[in-house]
């Protein structure tokens, strides 16, 4: 795809050191996998964040889980400590290995599509995003902020960025990555794109024991919903109580809270599939 109203391409590293002032039409480019795939009628200047030379994962001294937004999917499956929903949200990726090589978490959270499979991970383990914005002088830092991933994809390919601002690394904390999961994921065709996507996560009883679970490709946003413990949803009905309250929240008032519609799934079929999954992540994490 030729951007055609692209001009210049400058190093993202001198806008965030505030040394090149951010201008309107100013775009991240990050691996470029969706952003030279579709016509980008406002971008005028492409920031390339591939020379930040950001560590990819990092686990810091609270053993909480540091992933830059220039993190690959395919660094983030190759790192030693990923835990087995890592995989799995990368397998629901429909590009392959190619485009994994290069795809970048921060783009994948960005571009919000429904089916974005690091949104699913990220917003599932409670992952939290560092947002900067840009300085307007040399020398001065970029203003920072924090939002959950579950907050930052607020629709179908919208999320809560301000213009200009960046995501700069996604921190998962250690008690959510030692976590139990349980994982579904349905699609239309055999390859084809997540139309429902479910994780379920128990957390240690030393780690607060509750129990979450995250709905997205389905909805339009991701949707949690959470139980203090086990024995608490068990006293409500278990997997159906789970699985009514899902259905109870996605009365159309809000993106997060509508059932998704395009050609990899009717609503009516996505919220079927849906409820299914939450019944069976959350029988298998209440076995
Ligand atoms: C064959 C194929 C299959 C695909 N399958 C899927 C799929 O199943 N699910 C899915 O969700 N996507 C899919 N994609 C789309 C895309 O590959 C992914 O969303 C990918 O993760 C985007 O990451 P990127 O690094 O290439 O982002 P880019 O294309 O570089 O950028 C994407 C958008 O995010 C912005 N951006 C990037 N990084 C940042 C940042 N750190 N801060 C702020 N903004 C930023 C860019 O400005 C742009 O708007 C597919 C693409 C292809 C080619």
């Amino acid at each position: 795809m030729d951007l055609h109203g692209v001009t210049a391409l400058e190093p993202a590293g001198r806008v965030l050191d505030g040394a090149v002032p951010p201008l309107a039409g100013d775009v991240w480019l990050a691996g470029g996998t969706w952003l030279f795939s579709e016509p980008q009628p406002g971008a005028r200047r492409l920031l390339d964040l591939g020379g930040l030379g950001w560590e990819p994962v990092v686990l810091d001294d609270d053993g909480d889980l540091r992933v830059a937004a220039t993190c690959t999917v395919q660094q983030l499956t190759a790192w030693t400590g990923a835990p087995p929903l890592v995989a799995q949200c990368a397998d629901a990726f429909l590009a392959g290995w190619k485009v994994q090589g290069v795809a970048t978490v921060g783009g994948n959270l960005v571009t919000a599509l429904p089916a974005a499979p690091m949104v699913s991970l990220l917003a599932a383990l409670d992952g939290v995003a560092e947002l900067w914005t840009p300085p307007a002088a040399p020398g001065a830092e970029p203003a920072r902020r924090h939002l959950p991933v579950a907050e930052l994809v607020t629709g179908d390919r919208t999320t809560a960025l301000a213009p200009g601002e960046l995501v700069r690394e996604v921190v998962v904390p250690r008690a959510h990555l030692a976590a139990r999961t349980a994982f579904r994921r349905a699609t239309l065709t055999p390859l084809g794109r997540s139309a429902s996507l479910v994780v379920g996560r128990l957390d240690a009883p030393e780690h607060g024991g509750q129990l979450v679970v995250t709905v997205t490709a389905a909805t339009r946003a991701p949707l949690q919903l959470r139980w203090p413990s086990p024995s608490s949803l068990a006293e409500q009905g278990g997997p159906d109580a789970a699985a009514a309250a899902v259905d109870a929240a996605v009365d159309g008032s809000q993106p997060r809270r509508t059932w998704h519609d395009d050609v990899h799934g009717h609503p009516a079929w996505r919220r079927a599939m849906a409820l299914a999954q939450v019944r069976e992540v959350v029988r298998e994490l209440l076995a």
